[in-house]
This record gives C-alpha cells, sequence and structure tokens, in this order.
C-alpha cells in the first residue's frame, strides 16, 4: 500500500500532495512575483515564480520542512532512479568524473593538509579525491543512504553542519542550494565556517535562458533557481564576491570574502521569466518531441538498475 502510495505521487496533471506557506524572497525580502510555469517535469501542477525585485527563482507556495522531508523520505530516490540500495553506476561515473574537475580547480589554492568541507557530498566521491590529494576533508550529507555508503568508504561525514569544526580553507557545495529552503541562511552558516582567506565553490543549475519547455526544467525538489546574477547576489548578501582567481562557468563559481556589494536588478525579473519557453504540457506531448528523451531515460534507468 505504501508502495502505492508514492506511485500515486507520479500521476500526472495533479497537484503535488503539499500546503505549503506563501513566503517573501529569500534574498532581497520583496513579496511581488512574476509567474514562471504552472507545471513540473512530472507534468504535475506546480507554481513556480520569480522575484520581481531580484531575479530569483521560487515555488510558491514554498512546502514546509516538514514537507519536504516527506518528499525526500517517500518519492525522491523512486524519482531519480529505480535501483534499491546504494549509489547506481551512472551516479558513480558522473560524480567520479565531476570529483576530479572540481579537484583540479582548487589544487593550484590548497596545500597538503588544507581543510576542506563538502557540503552535501552525496556519496563521498569528492571527499575521496581530495583525500588522495592530501586534504583534510570532512563531508555533510543530511541523506541517510548516501551518508552511510560515505561512511563505509572510511570518509568523515557529518548529518548537519558541524558547530566546532576548525574553520576551512575551502567549502564546496555541488547541486545543493536549489534544494534548499533558506538558502541565504545556509550560505551564512557556511562562511561563518571559512577561513579568513578560504574560497567558497557554488555550483546550481543554471535556469537562464532555454528552448527547453518550461515545466521540463522545474522539479519540486528545487525549490530556487537562480542565475549567474542572482547567485552572485546571494553570496554578496552573505559577505562574499567573485574570487577572480578562478574561471567563472554560468552557475559555478568561487567566492570568497569582500564586499562587492551588489544590489538587484529590477529588470531582472522580466528577462528571467521571457527565458523560459511557456509551451503548455498538453502542446509538447501533441508535439511527440519528447518520446526520445523519456526513451533514453527509461534505458539509462533500467540499465542502471541492472548493472551494478
Ligand atoms: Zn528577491
Amino acid at each position: 500500500m505504501q508502495r502505492l502510495a508514492g506511485l500515486a505521487r507520479f500521476v500526472p496533471l495533479r497537484p503535488y500532495d503539499y500546503v505549503g506557506r506563501k513566503e517573501a524572497c529569500n534574498i532581497c525580502g520583496a513579496s511581488a512575483t512574476l509567474p514562471v510555469s504552472g507545471y513540473d517535469r512530472r507534468i504535475k501542477r506546480l507554481n513556480t515564480v520569480v522575484c520581481s525585485d531580484c531575479g530569483l527563482i521560487r515555488t510558491d507556495p514554498m512546502p514546509t520542512e516538514a514537507e519536504l522531508a516527506d518528499y525526500y523520505r517517500h518519492s525522491y530516490r523512486l524519482d531519480y532512479q529505480l535501483a534499491g540500495s546504494g549509489p547506481p553506476r551512472r551516479h558513480l561515473v558522473r560524480t567520479r568524473a565531476e570529483a576530479v574537475r572540481r579537484a583540479d580547480l582548487f589544487a593550484p589554492v590548497l596545500a597538503p593538509g588544507a581543510r576542506v568541507l563538502d557540503y552535501g557530498c552525496g556519496s563521498g566521491e569528492f571527499l575521496a579525491e581530495g583525500g588522495r590529494r592530501q586534504w583534510t576533508m570532512v563531508g555533510v550529507e543530511p541523506g541517510e543512504a548516501y551518508a552511510g555508503y560515505a561512511r563505509g568508504l572510511g570518509l568523515s561525514v557529518h548529518s548537519d553542519l558541524p558547530q566546532t569544526e576548525e574553520p576551512f580553507d575551502a567549502i564546496t557545495s555541488n547541486h545543493v542550494f536549489e534544494h534548499l529552503r533558506d538558502p541565504l541562511g545556509t550560505l551564512r552558516s557556511l562562511v561563518a565556517l571559512l577561513k579568513p582567506e578560504g574560497v567558497l565553490y557554488l555550483a546550481v543549475p543554471d535556469m537562464g535562458p532555454s528552448p527547453r519547455p518550461a515545466f521540463d526544467r522545474l522539479h519540486f525538489a528545487h525549490v530556487h533557481g537562480f542565475l549567474p546574477e542572482t547567485l552572485d547576489l546571494l553570496a554578496s548578501s552573505a559577505g562574499l564576491c567573485l574570487d577572480p582567481r578562478f574561471p567563472r562557468q554560468g552557475t559555478n563559481a568561487v567566492y570568497t570574502r569582500g564586499s562587492c556589494d551588489l544590489r538587484p536588478d529590477p529588470t531582472l525579473a522580466e528577462r528571467v521569466r521571457a527565458g523560459f519557453n511557456p509551451i503548455s504540457p498538453l502542446a509538447y506531448i501533441l508535439g511527440g518531441a519528447w518520446i526520445g528523451a523519456t526513451y533514453r531515460r527509461l534505458k539509462r534507468d533500467v540499465a542502471d538498475t541492472l548493472w551494478r
């Protein structure tokens, strides 16, 4: 029965089973918004808006902490993978490659023994890669399945942000901030753990202009959406500026302490909205272009389940 209830969450054209709360913009505190989409990639009803004052994208109403926890407990793994326990092969191949790229980025500024925190470390590939480079690696991962897998490899993983750790030379967070209800509060907590000259790496999906259907770019677990401009504004609000020593690649960026004091750009919201393709799910379905993408996604999920 439990499994049936879980599957019912995937029935298209129906709203998600949550009430949520109206919330002000997490970065600038404004309440005015423009609409972005009424559906998400599962073609379920989900309302997404952009802040009129600063361009930050958010789910509206915002799911409560308890509702998000419930979603992760019952739907998230099923939504992302058919696999049972442990990370699927595709996940590991992708995250190991990303871990090497991220470590290469920091290699010029981190000496052996440097302290590095990975916030949202998942199954721990970046922790392992940093360990191979003789950095002291600490991870934070609230998802018990992945945290347990990483601990099984001998990696140091907390389930929540450690309060009493020594400060870090580098803090990284790869595709985590789009999941957070309070990205600014979390970023401030991370900055408090950063050494004065430390660097902080943020990577999130880039929600800038794209021809993809708007609904196909949105997901219940992604309660905030960023463009390079809003990621920089978030960082500035937490006392960080872009670190000119590192290349900026869209919404992958490295910051360090400074007072660049960015201001919200009131023209951004309209550009954000215009960058979303408003094609309706029905028009998209009738157009048939989704068949290839769905086939490839299914094939990949089945392959992950069979070859582990
Ligand atoms: Zn705002």
